[in-house]
């Protein structure tokens, strides 16, 4: 997909992403710097004087990741964290104060409630609204930030961003989206006026369910000043390893996420032929409650695809009976991965709701796979 802005796609955008000029017998990319502290004589210059405020290989990495999320706008700043939970906490914790309000996804990421109870505790009134249907317009009026989590994880919910900060906007409030299930091939929310977009890199972004990173972009150079003095205060830094695996990996996610979405796709079809598979979710099927906002505001709808079957014990079953699909949790990896959700408790949903992570495999053996499993699972 090509944008107007900047002239080139998506696929080439991501390939040279945050690479440094060429230089004669250097790499494209340069290995990862590994430093605690930087030779620094006489006064104390930046860019680089201690390893917890900064290094050349986030940096590179947070270039790259600025310009897949906010292509050709060169004001905003990118932050890259030791996990999604970090930045999330870097945004929550460094923008709200004790008396603020916030109003968070009542059907978010699974920490969130965690996350209320800290929030509570310094004073701070959490309110909450579903994704779905923008009722999150009835609480905002006095908050001073909006969480949104669009698609939702795990119930795949969608709301209008655009519509959302425009509201949030009028009311001097702050909106901050998880952009983590969407990538920022996916879906751009600073585009669609919000203050920041945070994620967590480890899933889709960076794909091959080996690290644990997060970041925090946005355009408003104070509130991007108080988020860095966070991340310098709790040190919650990634390791210049993981960073430079994370910026490696980068430069397949146009591939990685044409592929696996397309056979999420792929396999949603298959699914909703099903008697056995309800409440089948994925925001790009046309008659997907998501799908209305979803293909105003999205470019690629994501490699999850969730459902039920009809009870705990069967979905077991079908997991169990799944060869080329990890039980396991997390989603976004190369490796397909399904999980019976309410394993954890916390999500309300069935017990047989299952979610569905479609990874890189043919997308034919998958489905094959799948329906295989759900055959032998009726037994
Ligand atoms: C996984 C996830 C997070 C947390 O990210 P970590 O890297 O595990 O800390 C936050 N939000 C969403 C939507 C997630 O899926």
């Amino acid at each position: 997909m090509t944008d107007s802005g900047t002239g080139v796609g998506d696929g080439t955008r991501a390939v040279r992403a945050g690479l440094p000029d060429p230089v004669k017998h250097e790499p494209a990319l340069p290995g990862p710097v590994f430093a605690a502290h930087y030779h620094l004589p006489g006064e104390v210059t930046g860019p680089y004087t201690y390893g917890r405020d900064e290094n050349p290989t986030w940096n590179r990495l947070e270039r790259a990741i600025g310009e897949l999320e906010a292509p050709g706008q060169d004001s905003v700043e990118t932050l890259v964290f030791a996990s999604g939970m970090a930045a999330i906490s870097a945004v929550l914790f460094s923008q709200l104060r004790a008396g603020d309000a916030v109003v968070l996804p009542s059907d978010g990421y699974q920490v969130l409630p965690l996350v209320r109870a800290q929030l509570e505790a310094y004073g701070i009134e959490v309110r909450t609204a579903p994704t779905g249907g923008d009722a999150q317009l009835e609480v905002v009026d006095g908050a001073k930030l909006l969480w949104l989590e669009t698609p939702s994880n795990p119930g795949l919910d969608v709301c209008d961003i655009r519509r959302l900060a425009e509201a949030a906007r009028a009311r001097g409030c702050l909106v901050a989206v998880d952009n983590t299930l969407a990538t920022p091939l996916g879906q751009r929310p600073l585009e669609l006026g919000a203050d920041f977009s945070v994620a967590s890199g480890t899933k889709q972004l960076t794909g091959h369910g080996d690290i644990l990173l997060g970041y925090v972009i946005g355009g408003d150079a104070s509130a991007m000043a108080a988020v860095r003095r966070w991340r310098k205060l709790v040190g919650a830094i990634p390791g210049p390893m993981e960073a430079w695996l994370a910026h490696r990996s980068i430069a397949t996610l146009q591939l990685r996420v044409d592929w696996q979405n397309a056979s999420a796709m792929a396999l949603a079809e298959v699914l909703r032929g099903r008697d056995e598979v309800t409440g089948l979710r994925y925001p790009g099927l046309p008659d997907d409650p998501s799908y209305k906002i979803a293909s105003q505001q999205m470019r690629h709808y994501g490699c999850v695809v969730s459902f039920s079957l009809s009870t705990r014990a069967r979905a077991e079953r079908f997991l169990e009976a799944l060869r080329l699909v990890d039980d396991a949790t997390s989603f976004g990896g190369v490796r397909s991965t399904a999980e019976r959700r309410g394993r954890w408790g916390g999500d309300a949903v069935e017990e047989g709701f299952i979610r569905f992570s479609v990874g890189a495999e043919d997308p034919r053996d998958l489905v094959a796979d799948v329906l295989r499993a759900l055959d032998e699972s009726a037994r």
